[in-house]
């Protein structure tokens, strides 16, 4: 078999490999309060959800578009960057829009124990400003890695662990046309949607989203949070 070594793209493809696995176990035995997607019960509804936020631009950037087609989405925040964008939470929140619980640092949580996920979850609650009355109830692993102890932590603090359908692959800098046709392609009704508003580097999510935005709504898709979708 040769040598097996993380080369440049060796974590992605574990990432995947490991999400796929989640997935599929999902199927057999599904976790209590694991979403991928959701029914909606006949309506064409998707719920698009923004990660590893606030960031000091693209946050703001992606409010202003969401604004112009009367869109409410799902932030699942960083803590340490809410910290440091205290306001952006604020303008998050006051948009109407849902803000998620990312964890405060980001780790991978695929093989955390139930102490250093709860913290975690915690950590992040407690760098939301104090003004911001709501309280996240929805709860996203990062990278999608997660195990039995993430699940009965977030649980034990009344979350849900959402995960998606249909994943742009922003955070990988993909072309704005390839993500446009990712998006168009595979969506369909009860999806949940990732995107980043934290990207380092150029960010294609703002661009991206005026092309995807419109062709959605003209095909009859509406837009609600994961909250919502999940009836959360
Ligand atoms: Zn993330």
């Amino acid at each position: 078999m040769g040598n097996f070594r993380f080369g440049k793209h060796g974590w992605r493809v574990c990432t995947v490999f490991v999400f796929l696995i989640s997935y599929f176990l999902s199927l057999t035995s599904p976790a209590s309060g694991v979403y991928f997607s959701c029914s909606t019960g006949g309506e064409k509804t998707v719920a698009l959800t923004f990660d590893d936020g606030p960031h000091p631009v693209y946050t703001r950037e992606i409010l202003g578009i969401l604004e112009q087609y009367g869109i409410r989405a799902t932030f699942f925040c960083i803590g340490c960057n809410a910290g440091q964008y205290p306001e952006i939470v604020r303008e998050i929140a006051a948009a109407g829009h849902e803000i998620g619980n990312h964890t405060y640092g980001h780790p991978n949580l695929g093989c955390a124990a139930y102490e250093g996920a709860r913290a975690e979850i915690l950590e992040m609650e407690n760098a939301l400003p104090a003004d911001v009355e709501t309280r996240p109830r929805l709860f996203r692993p990062p990278g999608g890695m997660y195990c039995d102890e993430v699940c009965r932590a977030a649980a034990d603090l009344d979350y849900s662990v959402i995960l998606w359908s249909v994943d742009t692959r922003d955070w990988a800098h993909t072309a704005v046309e390839d993500i446009a046709e990712n998006v168009l392609t595979n969506t369909e009704a009860g999806d949940i949607i990732l995107f980043h508003d934290y990207v380092s580097g150029d960010s294609p999510t703002p661009e991206a989203l005026r092309r995807i935005l419109p062709e959605l709504i003209e095909r009859g898709f509406s837009f609600c949070t994961v909250g919502e979708m999940i009836g959360k």
